[in-house]
């Protein structure tokens, strides 16, 4: 097996499912298994993981949603970053934000049912996935977006070198890619190892890490221009059940991105 992202030979894990890429330190899941994602994937799937349906948890996404957007809202307005693109964009409301605060916004979804659920509420989405539509908006010579974003998605897609090539291409140069995924520089890899292999979904491909991640943006002509925690779980680090320590990990949590899910935002260089 070989890295999916340099192509170079790759380092086995103490669980040999698990190998390092020396060039760029992203974790890969040589175990990988493609599963397609159809109308019921959030109703289901996102219950599975979080034990919570997806449009339940709305109050949740909508405060992550808008801690994306003030971290980004020193550097973009809708004039100087008006075209905004979504991949994964799900219910929308991310999209939502950004509209209301005058941005033009598209949306590609996978979806059916969230697609429709957007469209509804006036969020101009269309269903596809993001390997169909990168090729179809080179193809047609279409303008790139002044900032793409894609949550949660990167980690899913096994032809790593092919997704950043087009996310190359969609972003503007001088604009901002901004992306949310699981990281291997959380408390989860680094403290709770054998939980981390026994639990890692079979259909995420790669594992980035700030350095890693920072490492393989440059590499598609990306500069990382910040780098958050996105859940904030100070329970997860040694002795963090008791409260003094549970305070001195949230204050760590909230100042840098050692969490098990980061937020990065990128801009592309000209
Ligand atoms: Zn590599």
């Amino acid at each position: 097996m070989s890295c999916p992202i340099c192509q170079g030979p790759v380092a086995p894990l103490s669980d040999r499912r698990f190998a390092v890429c020396p060039a760029e330190g992203v974790v890969i899941n040589l175990a990988y298994e493609f599963r397609r994602y159809e109308h019921d994937y959030f109703e289901k799937e996102y219950k599975n993981q979080y034990g919570k349906s997806y449009t339940a948890d709305r109050q949740s996404i909508l405060e992550r949603n808008h801690k994306r957007f003030q971290h980004i809202a020193h550097l973009v307005s809708h004039r100087s970053h008006p075209q905004v693109l979504e991949i994964g964009s799900a219910a929308g409301y991310f999209l939502k934000i950004m509209q209301d605060h005058g941005f033009s916004v598209h949306g590609w979804e996978i979806s059916a049912a969230m697609a429709k659920y957007a469209n509804a509420r006036g969020l101009k989405t269309t269903q596809q996935d993001f390997l169909k539509g990168a090729r179809q908006h080179q193809a047609r010579k279409r303008k790139p977006f002044d900032i793409v974003a894609m949550f949660y998605v990167l980690e899913h897609l096994p032809e790593q070198a092919e997704v950043w090539q087009h996310l190359s291409a969609l972003v503007k140069a001088g604009g901002y890619l901004l992306l949310a995924l699981p990281s291997a520089a959380g408390p989860m890899f680094r403290f709770h190892r054998s939980e981390w292999y026994a639990s890692h979904p079979t259909d995420h491909k790669i594992d980035y890490s700030p350095d890693s991640l920072s490492t393989t943006a440059k590499r598609f002509g990306f500069v990382s221009v910040a780098t958050f925690s996105e859940g904030i779980h100070p329970h997860r680090f040694p002795l963090g059940r008791f409260a003094p320590m549970a305070r001195l990990y949230r204050k760590v949590l909230e100042a840098a991105p050692l969490a098990d899910t980061i937020y990065a935002v990128l801009r592309r260089e000209g």
